[in-house]
């Protein structure tokens, strides 16, 4: 492919900031929040400095989202176009990049029941296809992928497939026929991934979960064995590790360090998402790790890839809230 990638990427890669509001103990502690969303796709640091230095505390994305805003709101302006993608048969992923306790979670939990919400919609107004759904569940901690859907603690082996390309042995795969089961199955999702951390001692902060639907779709009316007519693609929902365990390296590009303290997927993800949104042709080190193998297909190529960057609202937190605001930019 030797088109310039430099004006179709906005359409490729967006990338979006929210801010999450004060919680009631940093409200009690009295305090505030340090940034301020001058337009629909600016945010600044309030806080006053000298008039030069001004701009580099201006950050401009696809959309930002003070703490007045909900997760309805940012789903219909920021990732709703995920789900349009996926029905028509482009591969989407969206991405939950920030600090732990930025808001990760809360937001990729809202915007996932959202695009089901929004995909039942498209499949009742849709009545001339067929469709199947199907779901599946994964988390990567230390490079360890695990299946969600199981009981099973084996980590899962990813295999290339000359055909399917990247293929999660033994992954379940469960084909939804109805759609109360979704809501059954997040739970049980989510109960998973809490008690197989309890049982590994660790939190949410180092782990990645990926929910991957599977949309496919052909003409209630064709007949034979010519399926032309049939569209497949996946979108993920990927609610990342704390941006903190990139970090270090990202900010003084020290050596990736052993012991799990740096996240390699969460490395290796950010140098895939750098070179493909500044269009660089060659070489992308999908293999790397496990979440950009496994995330391969849908975010090069023809996928879309939607990432929303949560930060906290506090001074705390300004420093880590800027590093999530450079991943930001590198990314756009
Ligand atoms: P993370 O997954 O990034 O570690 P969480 O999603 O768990 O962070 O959020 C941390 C806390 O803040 C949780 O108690 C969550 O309910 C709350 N929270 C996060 N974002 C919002 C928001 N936009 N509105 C209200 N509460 C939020
Ligand atoms: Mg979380």
């Amino acid at each position: 492919d030797t088109t310039p990638r430099s004006n179709g990427n906005e359409d490729r890669i967006s990338v979006s900031v929210r801010v999450r509001p004060l919680s009631d103990k940093e409200r009690a502690r009295r305090d505030v929040s340090e940034w301020e969303c001058i337009s629909p796709n600016t945010i600044k640091y309030k806080t006053t400095l000298p008039e030069s230095s001004i701009s580099l505390d201006t950050y401009t994305f696809h959309k930002v989202f003070g703490d007045g805003c909900s997760t309805q709101q940012v789903y219909e302006a920021a990732i709703k176009q995920a789900i349009v993608s996926v029905v028509s048969g482009i591969n989407s992923s969206v991405l939950a990049y920030g600090q732990t306790s930025s808001g990760k979670t809360y937001t990729m939990t809202g915007i996932t029941e959202y695009a089901i919400r929004d995909i039942y919609d498209y499949i009742d107004k849709h009545r001339d296809r067929e469709f199947v759904l199907k779901f599946s569940a994964m988390e990567i901690y230390n490079e360890i992928v695990r299946d969600l859907l199981s009981t099973d603690n084996t980590p899962l082996r990813l295999l290339d497939d000359r055909e399917k390309g990247i293929v999660i042995e033994k992954l379940t795969e469960e084909i939804l026929t109805e759609r109360s089961r979704l809501q059954e199955l997040l739970s049980i999702c989510a109960a998973e991934r809490t008690t197989k951390e309890t049982s590994m001692n660790e939190t949410s902060s180092r782990s990645h979960q990926i929910i991957r639907l599977t949309v496919e779709s052909s003409p209630t009316d064709y007949v034979g064995t010519n399926r032309s007519g049939t569209l497949v693609a996946s979108v993920n929902f990927v609610d990342l590790a704390g941006s903190e365990r990139a970090s270090h390296a990202l900010t003084a590009g020290t050596r990736l360090r052993e012991g799990g303290h740096i996240n390699r997927s969460l490395l290796t993800l950010g140098t895939v998402i750098r070179k493909l949104s500044k269009g660089i042709n060659g070489y992308i080190p999908y293999r790397d790790s496990k979440l950009t193998r496994i995330l391969q297909k849908s975010l090069g190529g023809n996928a879309r890839t939607y990432i929303i960057c949560t930060i906290s609202p506090t001074r705390n937190h300004v420093e880590q809230s800027k590093n999530t605001l450079f991943f930001a930019s590198c990314a756009k």
